[in-house]
């Protein structure tokens, strides 16, 4: 046998070793998940707050956002930074009835504990005047506007939002709503504004360009695309035709019998990938657009996934 033919062999193998979405991993160096829920809660959770933060440290990821429905996580943030080295973790504060509703207090407190981990507010979710009419459960719900204004309370959250370079979070208002508490909020001097897992929230495409417009970051959640992978799509699409300079990527996993967030931001990754979205469009919302909320560094090198 000749020589050539063990080497086009090689050549053969590697190349079948390395075909896109095969055997290359996906490089967590430097990623972002800011939607981690981890117990202790009162729903259940897959994993607790230290070893969401330790896997999510030794996959690489650069930091993590603990978020509660029911009780402030700046606290728990601030513990769990003890513990785990080599990650940020932040936390912050859902506006829901558990803390009162929107209650300027309950954001000033979170804001004033040990450690300034108390980096989000969001509005409320479970909550939600939107989220509950939508379910049609009956349930209490709060209300961020009144007659086509912001509560008043709200005012006072924006401010102390403003004041503390904080993350305002829309929570699981209506897209009509968050179109409109936008451009209040920056009135009020708030940078920074996440609109939670927009697709969630049944924004129109129309809808999501204004809010890109309007100055807002979106939220696309590997949950809900893992749990319905049609949704893959409808990502894409807005990534395309909006641009990822607006969006960021986050898992929303913490669900008992779901994998770690890690993997979840690993499987989100190469799911987009594969599905047609670049290298380019990934390092900005998986790093620079969530270190840009929180306040970080930005990252200089294009890491290659
Ligand atoms: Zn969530």
């Amino acid at each position: 046998m000749n020589k050539v033919f063990p080497t086009f062999i090689y050549f053969i193998t590697l190349f079948i070793w390395l075909a896109p979405g095969q055997a290359q991993d996906v490089n967590l160096t430097g990623v972002i998940d800011m939607h981690v829920h981890a117990g202790p809660d009162s729903l259940p959770r897959a994993m607790n707050d230290l070893e969401a933060a330790r896997r999510a440290r030794d996959a690489g990821l650069r930091a993590i956002v603990l978020k509660n429905h029911f009780t402030m996580t700046a606290d728990r943030a601030a513990l769990a930074l003890e513990q785990v080295e080599g990650l940020e973790i932040f936390g912050g504060i859902a506006l829901n009835r558990a803390v009162g509703g929107i209650n300027p207090e309950a954001v000033r407190q979170s804001v004033a504990f040990d450690g300034g981990r108390g980096k989000v507010v969001w509005l409320p979710t479970f909550d939600a005047e939107f989220y509950v009419k939508r379910a049609g459960t009956g349930a209490t719900y709060v209300s961020v506007m009144k007659n086509g204004n912001p509560v008043a309370e709200l005012v006072e959250v924006f401010q102390i939002v403003a004041e503390n370079n904080l993350i305002l979070a829309m929570g699981h208002s209506a897209p009509e709503e968050v179109l409109v508490l936008i451009p209040f909020a920056k009135k009020q001097g708030v940078r920074q504004i996440l609109v939670t897992h927009v697709f969630g929230q049944d924004a129109t495409n129309l809808q999501m360009q204004q809010m890109a417009d309007a100055g807002a970051m979106m939220e696309l959640d590997w949950l809900a695309a893992y749990t319905n992978p049609e949704l893959l799509k409808d990502y894409v699409e807005v990534i395309q035709s909006i641009g990822a300079e607006h969006f960021i990527i986050s898992s929303d996993f913490g669900q008992a019998g779901n994998p770690d967030h890690a993997t979840g931001m690993r499987q989100f990754i190469k799911a987009l990938i594969e599905a047609g979205i670049n290298q380019t469009q990934i390092q900005m919302m998986a790093r620079n657009n969530p270190a840009t909320l929180l306040g970080l560094d930005q990252p200089t090198v294009l890491r290659t996934d």
